[in-house]
């Protein structure tokens, strides 16, 4: 399955905003953003910042989404195609379907410092949801889905780890967890509220509309 393997800070440096790619190191000041907000390239910082065209806004929004959730864009389109068939409003069901994806479940509950380990979580089989072994990381988990893990206690002890932490995080309300027993359970699908991030996902319908 295709990732994106290179250099994540820049990433964060070219939307010039923190996108959390990299676990704790995000809250600190060696965060690139904090020490560069530049964007990267081998010219150094601009002497001005351009001003972006509409269609630079919408291109930007579109690609930090995409880099927040780690979805590279033939599966950020599918995302999309699917939001714009759905009954509902096309940026609101986009932003949930890329809410209720495995990884950044596992990545929501802490048990993930970063989507891209949590994402490592469930391939390396640890995750179940509703008893059965689930080691896809774009699973879309559904309301009442009950999801668990299941692993070596050496495994779950890194696992322990990560949920001490990231206990600064909100737990979103739509998901409920049991950090004991490793067992969490779907209460509701998310909503662009519980998203914590702020998004202009008109933006991102915009660009793909035309
Ligand atoms: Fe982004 Fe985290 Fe790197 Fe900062 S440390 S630039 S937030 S990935």
């Amino acid at each position: 399955m295709a990732r994106y393997t290179d250099a994540v800070c820049r990433l964060c440096r070219r939307e010039q905003e923190k996108l959390f790619l990299k676990g704790t190191r995000c809250n600190t000041e060696k965060c690139a953003v904090t020490k560069r907000n530049f964007a990267p390239g081998q010219h150094g910082q601009a002497k001005t910042r351009v001003k972006l065209s509409n269609y630079g806004l919408q291109l930007r929004e579109k690609q930090k989404v995409k880099r927040m959730y780690g979805v590279l864009e033939r599966q950020f389109r599918k995302y999309f195609l699917i939001a714009s068939k759905s009954k509902g409003v096309t940026g609101k069901v986009l932003l949930q379907l890329l809410e209720r994806r495995l990884d950044n479940v596992i990545f929501r509950l802490g048990l993930g410092l970063s989507r891209a380990q949590a994402r490592q979580f469930v391939r390396h089989n640890f995750v179940y949801v509703n008893s059965g072994r689930v080691n896809i990381p774009s699973y879309l988990v559904k309301k009442d889905d009950l999801i668990e893990i299941k692993a070596k206690e050496k495994a779950k002890d890194k696992l322990k780890d990560n949920l001490e932490l990231s206990k600064d995080r909100t737990l979103p309300s739509w998901l409920e967890f049991d950090a004991k027993e490793f067992k969490a359970k779907v209460a509701r699908l998310p909503e662009k509220e519980d998203i914590q991030h702020p998004i202009e996902e008109q933006l991102i319908v915009e660009l793909y509309s035309k």
